[in-house]
């Protein structure tokens, strides 16, 4: 596959980059150079048309947005925060699962904590929070100040959102929070820290973003790459149903009710 127009596509480094790269080898794409190895922040492909820059994860919106980069791959999550304006999202590409939820200590935990210091503000408030916390307004940190405040307001809950920019998990540990906004995939790092997952914000994947102009001027050739995109995406879910399908059919052991089983 040959792209007739220039394309710069944004991507940040860690898992994004390592599994967006099988999927541009789809489309005949292959970065010349490992962004975990070289300092270059501008990496050439195999194909002469095509640059990937990278950028921070949160920042790959932005650049799209301003058409320093045709395309992007960007979490639902900074997606949601960033707001989307001039910006295409016509395919989750299915990487980075996880999803957003609110967590914080196990409310035994907090209420325990709440006897033995109890809030000045306690016992005003209403709803779960409130009643677990012992805070009318609860304290939330994240870096997704927006996804949260959002979240807490359509359930009609006053909290008040601290903006941190990371180890989230800490903040209810020394009192900073009372719970807090962050992606969870398996829960390891929530239950090392003693956190509980409390609800459900989000689901959350990688999508491929396009910027509005791109999506016009350079149609062909975007239309070429998410065609590609596309098609490696579906043969991916296609390959794990299987494998999924596989796992079903032959479990890892089977009983048989032996001669002494009880009935
Ligand atoms: P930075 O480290 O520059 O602040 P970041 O922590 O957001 O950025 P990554 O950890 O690489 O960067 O996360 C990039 C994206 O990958 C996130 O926006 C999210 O969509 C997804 N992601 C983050 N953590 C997980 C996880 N534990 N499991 C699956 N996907 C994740
Ligand atoms: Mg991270």
């Amino acid at each position: 596959m040959a792209f007739a127009d220039p394309l710069t596509i944004a991507l940040s480094k860690g898992r994004i980059f390592k599994e967006t790269l099988p999927l541009l080898a789809h489309a005949g794409i292959a970065a010349l150079e490992d962004p975990e190895t070289s300092r270059k922040l501008i990496l050439a492909t195999n194909q002469a048309n095509v640059k990937l820059i990278i950028v921070r994860a949160s920042d790959v919106p932005t650049y799209v947005q301003y058409g320093a980069a045709d395309l992007g791959v960007a979490g639902k999550d900074v997606l949601l925060e960033h707001g989307g304006e001039g910006l295409y999202e016509p395919l989750d590409l299915g990487i980075a699962r996880c999803r957003l939820m609110v967590a914080g200590l196990p409310p035994r935990v907090t209420a325990d904590a709440a006897v033995a210091a109890p809030s000045p503000r306690a016992g005003e408030g209403r709803g779960e929070w409130d009643q677990s916390r012992g805070s009318a307004r609860p304290r939330i940190a994240t870096k997704y100040v927006k996804c949260a405040e959002r979240h807490f307001a359509a359930k009609g809950q006053q909290v008040e959102v601290i903006k941190l920019y990371g180890s989230m998990e800490l903040a209810p540990l020394v009192g900073l929070a009372d719970g807090i906004v962050d992606l969870v995939e398996s829960g390891n790092t929530l239950k090392a820290n003693g956190l509980v997952p409390l609800e459900h914000i989000a689901d959350i994947s990688s999508r491929l973003v396009v910027n509005k102009a791109a999506w016009k001027m350079k149609h062909a050739s975007v239309m070429a790459l998410l065609t590609a995109l596309r098609a490696a995406v579906r043969e991916r879910q296609a390959a794990q149903d299987q494998s999924q399908a596989i796992r079903e059919e032959s479990p890892p052991f089977r009983t048989f009710p032996g001669p002494f089983s009880i009935q």
